[in-house]
């Protein structure tokens, strides 16, 4: 078994189509785990998981790959690239040590890669960047290099240089002489000493070197940069050689308590259920009672697995730094922390989802059963936020984009057997108060219960979700309904007056009272919801939409046409910028008006344009321009009827 020390738990990360799986199967034929390369074009690569993936040509799940090069282990994270998919890359990098960035020597930087290299900011993390297809024609290495200086980072050193650029025999070769001096340069420049003996003339170089850049990289203070072009197989022996010397090992306290995450759940068809999990401290040996410090529950670890290449083999022990598949946990959720949370690194939020969309068996007989499945993924996948609304006998998943409700479709066929259809996806919507408003409830009859409220509600800063305060002494509502009311509120806010999630607002308790003989547990809960929106309805709401910064590059010669269609979907843009018969776009756009404008865009250009987006907030949008829908289930304003089926008088 490697020691934890020489472990590098690793993320390729890209945008859509910058080659990714080309990379890591070069990677994997490198190392000697696989007899020849797969083949993205054909189908046959190993790390592609899903049909749906090998039909599209895109990886949109993470796969888990490990190898070994020289004397390091290699556990390869794999993070999807389609901006669909966002809420995997997240989850990945935070069980990573570092990562390698891949950019295409053709396209370059593209919207999706800023979106990605500020995850890796917020998250730390040390990372090399891998410039690709150095072989296909209008590729310029030095360009992007520029590039990266000017939207990425301005320290970067690097590492190697493309001959035969834009040709088959396209390879790397090491740094000249002029480019070892840049790179001693960089170096010297990010630590004292060394900058001392770099102006003294003493030459940087060997271990010295090597051990600073080493340093600086794991401190995010410089970010090698390489080439080479992984359907060739170039460079990628000189990017795996920098990964095990630039990267920091994982790092661990095996002598620790147990401190870990779960970061993924797979389904094998022979061992279940497994729970990816990575131990940042301490052990974990077969058998073993570990506490699911997220759940508040013990787990029973029954059995231990480690990834051989893509196989699974027994590990009888799990030591900090490694990455395992347990099982034994049939209720653990993504995200699940076990043991000590003190070591586990946060979360990092990088969009959520924003569209929604109808699920329909294709059999009705499967009704109840395409319930339980969704059920199930939702309850492993709290990103996918499962509804099923009882009125109108129809089931909703929340999602990132359309291409996610392909990989359900799969999922749901391939594991539970159910054909299911998906319907268009709908924009979510949200509102929040126009201005203040006040709204209160005096539940009080029949008997037994008690709890007067008054609210009030104010509009809050754009992206500061509910902030809640009360001014109510406790001798008049007792600290325990305080909790309740507090703890309900996202339930008292998930349905405003217009139908949608309430947000970015201030709530204030500002008067009621309690009755020590009457009042009972969930009375306050139901007044809070009754009174609160009515609070709102007396401020009334403005629709927010969700919008996305975009970036459309594309012959000249659309220019025009290109500025008015996002006029049009009632987008902004800044200049356009012109360079060699090509231009390129920066804005932002609401989302509804622009779903299908990469389809739009492929059509007007003859496939010669191409559009990245990411998401960038919510703004307030015109009701007439949103949509309004009417409150699903009973309403807390229809009182009567809510009051009794609150009370499980009527369903
Ligand atoms: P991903 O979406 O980032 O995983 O990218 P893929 O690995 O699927 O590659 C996208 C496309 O680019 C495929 O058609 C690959 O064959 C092609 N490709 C990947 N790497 C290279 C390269 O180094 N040179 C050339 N010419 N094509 C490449």
């Amino acid at each position: 078994m490697a020691a934890a020390s020489s472990i590098r738990n690793l993320g390729i990360l890209a945008h859509v189509d910058a080659g990714k799986t080309t990379l890591t199967e070069q990677l994997l034929y490198l190392s000697g785990s696989t007899r020849a390369a797969g083949n993205v074009d054909k189908g046959t690569s190993l790390s592609d998981g899903l049909d749906v993936e090998r039909r599209r040509g895109i990886s949109v799940r993470a796969t888990t790959l490990t190898f070994a090069w020289r004397d390091s282990r290699i556990n390869l994270i794999d993070t999807p690239g389609h901006v669909d998919f966002s809420a995997e890359v997240e989850r990945s990098l935070r069980v990573l040590d570092g990562a390698v960035l891949v950019v295409s020597a053709v396209e370059g930087i593209q919207a999706q890669t800023e979106t990605i290299w500020a995850a890796l900011e917020a998250m730390g993390l040390p990372t090399v960047i891998f410039v690709n297809k150095i072989d296909r024609a209008g590729a310029d290495f030095g360009a992007v290099v520029e590039g990266i200086r000017a939207e990425l980072s301005p320290q970067v050193a690097c590492l190697n240089r493309p001959v035969a650029e834009g040709d088959d025999g396209a390879a790397v070769e090491d740094l000249g002489e002029g480019g070892q001096e840049q790179l001693a340069e960089a170096v010297a420049a990010t630590d004292d000493a060394l900058l001392e003996r770099y102006l003294e003339g003493e030459g940087l170089s060997g271990d010295v070197l090597a051990g600073g850049l080493a340093r600086a990289v794991a401190a995010r203070q410089l970010f090698p940069v390489l080439c080479g072009s992984a359907k060739r197989g170039a460079g990628a022996e000189a990017l795996l050689d920098a990964v095990v010397t630039c990267l920091p090992a994982a790092a661990g306290d095996a002598a620790a308590p147990v401190s870990g995450v779960v970061f993924r759940l797979e389904h094998d068809a022979r061992l279940g259920r497994l729970a990816g999990v990575r131990l940042f401290a301490g052990a974990l040996r077969n058998r073993d009672r570990v506490a699911n410090h997220t759940a508040e529950r013990e787990e029973l670890v029954t059995q231990i697995k480690r990834l051989a290449v893509n196989r699974y083999e027994d590990a009888a022990e799990l030591v900090a730094g490694e990455i395992g598949f347990l099982s034994g946990m049939p209720e653990a959720r993504i995200g699940d922390v076990l043991g000590d949370p003190e070591a586990v690194p946060g979360d990092y939020r990088l969009s959520e989802p924003l569209l929604s969309v109808q699920v329909a068996p294709r059999d009705e007989a499967d009704h109840t059963r395409l319930t339980e499945a969704l059920q199930q993924l939702s309850s492993e996948d709290p990103h996918l936020d499962f509804q099923w609304v009882a009125e109108e006998r129809e089931l909703q998943v929340r999602i990132m984009g359309a291409v996610q409700t392909e990989i359900l479709t799969e999922v749901l066929q391939t594991r539970f057997g159910i054909a299911a259809e998906f319907s268009a996806p709908t924009v979510i919507y949200r509102e929040t108060p126009a201005r203040a408003g006040a709204g209160s409830e005096a539940y009080t009859m029949p008997k037994p219960c008690w709890a007067i409220v008054e609210f009030q509600v104010a509009p809050g800063a754009r992206g500061s979700g509910a902030v809640y305060r009360s001014e109510v002494d406790k001798s008049d509502i007792h600290i325990k309904y305080q909790r309740e009311i507090a703890g309900n509120l996202p339930l008292s806010l998930k349905q405003g007056p217009k139908g949608w999630e309430v947000t970015d607002l201030e709530v204030a308790l500002t008067g009621g009272s309690h009755h020590l003989l009457h009042s009972r547990p969930g009375d306050f809960k139901l007044a809070a919801n009754m009174a609160i929106l009515k609070a709102l309805v007396e401020a009334d709401t403005v629709l927010l939409e969700p919008v996305l910064a975009f970036r459309i590059a594309a012959p000249e010669e659309f220019v025009g046409k290109v500025c008015a269609d996002v006029t049009h979907m009632r987008g902004r843009f800044e200049p356009p910028e012109m360079s060699q018969g090509q231009f390129v776009l920066l804005g932002r756009f609401p989302l509804a008006s622009s779903m299908d404008y990469a389809i739009r865009l492929s059509s007007l250009t003859g496939g010669r344009g191409s559009l990245s987006v990411r998401y960038d907030g919510y703004e307030p949008c015109p009701d007439e321009l949103g949509a309004t829908r009417p409150h699903r289930g009973i309403s807390p304003l229809d009182r009567a009827k809510y009051i009794l089926w609150w009370r499980g008088a009527i369903r």
